[in-house]
């Protein structure tokens, strides 16, 4: 089965992805780690990639898409696979129709409200980069590691105004998304317990 799981930043697509590669032993493809690994290798194509990410320039649609088709060419992916993060916008999903065939598009839905809430209460620690909750999973002590005592800090990515900058990105840009691939959506509530979240979606993807 070829999926592609769209959802906001924050809403669980990483959780749930592991879930269904799992379940159904297709590999979760991200095309930023594509673009990571193709840059490691040093080839031709890997330093074009480079020079747009060194400028923290968007790599073009054409080429992640030339990417991604070259990734789904491996054996593991003979069974399908899960897009995790692509595609981002309209006009990237327009250049992956043109190139595969895409069978569901999974949906974790989850209000903004929640999202900041979500992200707004994690803790980072800067010595060991263990990770915490306010909320979630409380340290001991608050403010304070419980492994190395080091005071926690909240990452840039986890700040409220950065979390309200990317989910408005998502809106905007991805979110239009839903009614292109409206036929083949399967839309799942991404507020409850990640287990009962997994087996809905499989439940759905049988369906
Ligand atoms: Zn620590």
């Amino acid at each position: 089965m070829k999926l592609i799981l769209l959802g906001a930043p924050g809403a669980g697509k990483g959780t749930q992805a592991a879930r269904i590669s799992a379940a159904l032993g297709i590999p979760a493809i991200s095309t930023g780690d594509i673009i990571r690994s193709a840059i490691k290798t040093g080839s031709p194509l890997g330093l074009e990639l480079k020079s747009y990410t060194d400028k923290g320039a968007l790599v073009p649609d054409e080429l992640v898409v030339a990417l991604l088709q070259d990734r789904l060419k491996d054996a593991d992916c003979e069974n399908g696979y899960i897009l995790d993060g692509f595609p981002r916008t309209i006009e990237q999903a327009k250049f992956l129709d043109r190139a595969v065939h895409i069978d569901r598009v999974v949906n974790i839905v989850v209000e903004d409200e929640v999202i900041v809430r979500r992200m707004g209460g994690r803790r980072f620690c800067p010595t060991c980069h263990a990770t915490f909750h306010t909320v979630y999973s409380k340290p001991q002590v608050e403010g304070i590691c419980d492994h190395c005592k080091a005071p926690l800090t909240i990452r840039d990515d986890d700040k409220p105004e950065t979390v309200l900058h990317r989910l408005k990105v998502y809106h905007d840009q991805t979110e239009p998304l839903e009614a292109h691939y409206a036929d083949i959506m399967l839309s799942v509530d991404g507020t409850r317990d990640v287990e009962v979240i997994a087996s809905e979606i499989l439940e759905g993807l049988k369906a």
